[in-house]
């Protein structure tokens, strides 16, 4: 069997490095916000080409606290893709803010930039960018827009590790970025775990207070905060992977090279080919008219697959406001997509044995 993800596999190369990282962090008898917080926040800030990192408790909180610390008024609109994930969505909320939801591009799956003018109105504050499956959506005319109209941009970069954009790195490339470390995110913990990069160090300082009790001195409290640290333990994790993270991102453009161009069944959507070498393939995502079928027969013949995302944000029990809303794109991608296995422990043979199996299909 070929599993979907197989987490064990893909931290087993970095065994030892964590071993010793757990060892170090249980020595040293400090386990909440300490050396290895400070250290993992300035080598995550300095891959992302930012300023300012602060780590959090998880990906989820990462966008609520940036949202929540830019002190929009109550019910301000956040515009997001209306394919994005459901946290990107629960963020908005979370934060007391309205989610105004904007189709995708049905080529790059990212929220489409021609559609967003539409959706301002003088309720609007910022843009979320979803860099969903690991590409980049367009920033530069995203950010036009956003300069136009006074918006801030937050890029959700949890699926963007290390993605390239024009000179830029995911998480450089709008006011601030929300990161999460999932486990089985291109940059993962053992557990739970986030963080928040920026260039705005007010915007930090914030940051740093609102993640723990909105105390930036013991016992003094400037904000109504959170309790969202990142401990140490996975801090010291984080630290030992990221040196990898790279050479893990391009084991993943290996593979998707592969597929995109031994992958030739018809009835089989590809994702975008233009970017290869910028896109770091958290997910390789095609469609199938017949999805559900393809996947059946894929699991018979011993390869895992998964759907990212069997149901929109706007067909949640969550979300009854965004019921009666109408959006046609996302409705036919969440009906059509499917993701191959796609990681950096996939041998070449796994690899063309799927590709064989899928050309098959009919
Ligand atoms: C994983 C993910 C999140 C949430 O991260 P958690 O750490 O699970 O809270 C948010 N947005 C996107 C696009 C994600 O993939």
């Amino acid at each position: 069997m070929i599993p979907f993800l197989d987490l064990k596999r893909i931290n087993e190369p970095h065994q030892v490095a964590i071993q010793q990282a757990i060892e170090r962090v249980i020595q040293s008898g400090w386990y909440i916000l300490g050396g290895e917080v400070d250290a993992f926040e300035h080598q995550f800030a300095q891959y992302c080409q930012s300023g300012y990192g602060i780590g959090v408790a998880n990906g989820l909180d990462a966008l609520t606290l940036v949202l929540k610390a830019w002190n929009f008024p109550a019910g301000s609109d956040v515009i997001v893709a209306s394919n994005a994930y459901i946290a990107s969505v629960l963020s908005i909320t979370h934060a007391g803010l309205n989610p105004v939801l904007v189709e995708p591009d049905p080529q790059t799956y990212l929220i489409d930039p021609n559609r967003i003018e539409a959706a301002i109105t003088e309720r609007t504050k910022a843009i979320m960018a979803v860099h969903l499956y690991g590409r980049c959506c367009e920033m530069g005319s995203i950010n036009r827009i956003a300069q136009r109209y006074n918006l801030k941009v937050l890029e959700d970069a949890a699926q963007a590790h290390g993605a390239l954009y024009s000179s830029g790195r995911a998480g450089n490339l709008g006011d601030a970025a929300a990161w999460s470390f999932y486990p089985s995110k291109n940059l993962g913990a053992l557990g739970d775990a986030g963080a928040i990069t920026t260039n705005d160090e007010t915007l930090a300082t914030r940051l740093r207070a609102l993640r723990n009790y909105g105390s930036s001195q013991k016992y003094v409290n400037d904000y109504r905060g959170h309790n969202s640290r990142l401990d140490e333990l996975q801090a010291a994790i984080l630290s030992a992977k990221l040196p990898f993270l790279d050479q893990e991102n391009n084991r993943r453009r290996e593979i998707a090279r592969y597929y995109l161009t031994r992958l030739k069944n018809p009835a089989v959507a590809l994702p975008p080919a233009d970017q290869i070498d910028r896109d770091v393939w958290h997910l390789f995502v095609i469609r199938h008219p017949r999805r559900d079928a393809l996947r059946t027969y894929l699991h018979n013949r011993g390869i895992g697959s998964d759907i990212h995302y069997p149901t929109p944000p706007y067909r949640q029990r969550a979300y009854p406001e965004l019921a009666q809303l109408f959006f046609p794109i996302a409705d036919t991608l969440h009906g059509e997509v499917m993701s191959l296995p796609l990681n950096p422990i996939l041998t070449d043979d796994e690899v063309a044995y799927i590709v064989d199996v899928i050309n098959k299909f009919i």
